[in-house]
């Protein structure tokens, strides 16, 4: 979380500050445990797609803080792609969650184990092309599906973002097939210009017979949901998170009366390694190319091909 202009715009985003969470999602995990109280007698869990890491702050927060004689029984482990700053009680693990190589690391890391609890709020970077953007969602559920089949306890509880795009149908279909009771929510502290939702699916219980594996991802054949008719097409509870009394994520609100002149905050955590790194040293230097000079200095860098 950097610092913009939206900053004085984005109730959440200004909260999250405030009460330092490293990103806003962090309201969207905590309104959806006041609906489904997902850390009640919650030990292990998994964090999948975590970093800048504000869900597992929350973890860390219900879990370990708040509740000090069960430290000790207490195992989070958090994966993502990118490097996350640490947090008391959490193991991180830097990986891509699609890949063999990560699921094997988070398993090893319940020794045997099962977790109670997997959540993933995993997003691609958008392209703006939602066929391409839902179907890489959708994907990257499907994963962290597969490795919840590896991890999870029967009777446990999954929790993932979702684009609620045109073929939605098809991932509750697959999830009805794991879990007895599937429910769509939209926490109120998510946009309602955003397409996203989350999936709260509880009491995992698997078809007899079947075996997690990594080597065949699930639903690899979308055409079989076609054939699906009846009862076997599924419709899910879509249920609206969190009551009127919590801020509405689209609105603007006026500062509280104390603050007479808006006063920007410091990210919580800033980031480790991000995307702008090199423009910002390239400014820092004063080497970025000005918007009068930038052809100039462009056709330069081609001429001498250097940098
Ligand atoms: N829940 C996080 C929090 O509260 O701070 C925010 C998660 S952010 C919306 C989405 C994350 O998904 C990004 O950090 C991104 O790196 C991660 N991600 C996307 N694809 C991934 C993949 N294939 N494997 C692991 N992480 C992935």
């Amino acid at each position: 979380m950097g610092r913009s202009s939206k900053d004085k715009r984005d109730i959440y985003y200004r909260l999250a500050k405030e009460e330092g969470w490293r990103a806003r999602s962090a309201y969207k995990l905590l309104q959806l445990n006041d609906d489904f109280n997902l850390f009640n007698g919650v030990n292990r869990v998994v964090d999948l797609c975590a970093a800048p890491g504000s869900w597992s702050q929350v973890l860390s927060r219900k879990l370990i803080e708040e509740r000090p004689n069960s430290k000790d029984m207490v195992k989070i482990v958090a994966v993502d792609l990118q490097a996350m700053a640490p947090l008391p009680g959490v193991i991180q693990i830097q990986g891509d969650i699609t890949k063999i190589s990560t699921a094997h690391q988070i398993i090893g890391h319940f020794e045997g184990e099962v977790a109670d609890l997997v959540i993933c709020d995993g997003a691609p970077d958008v392209t703006g092309l939602h066929d391409i953007d839902e179907y890489i969602q959708a994907q990257l559920l499907l994963a962290a599906l597969n490795i919840t089949t590896h991890v999870l306890k029967r009777g446990g509880t999954f929790v993932a973002k979702i684009f609620r795009g045109k073929d939605v149908d098809l991932l509750y279909a697959q999830l009805k097939v794991f879990f007895l009771s599937v429910t769509i929510c939209k926490p109120r502290s998510s946009r309602n210009s955003s397409i996203e939702s989350f999936v709260v699916c509880q009491n995992y219980s698997p078809p007899s017979g079947y075996m997690p594996s990594m080597l065949n991802p699930l639903l690899s054949n979308p055409s079989q949901f076609k054939s699906l008719e009846g009862a076997n097409r599924v419709i899910i509870p879509f249920m609206a998170c969190g009551d009127l009394s919590a801020y509405d994520s689209d609105q603007t609100y006026p500062l509280a009366a104390e603050q007479k002149q808006y006063k920007s905050l410091l990210p919580t955590q800033e980031p480790i390694n991000p995307p702008y790194k090199t423009a910002c040293l390239l400014k820092k230097n004063n080497s970025l190319a000005s918007s009068e000079n930038s052809g100039k200095k462009c056709n330069m860098s081609h001429s001498t091909n250097s940098t």
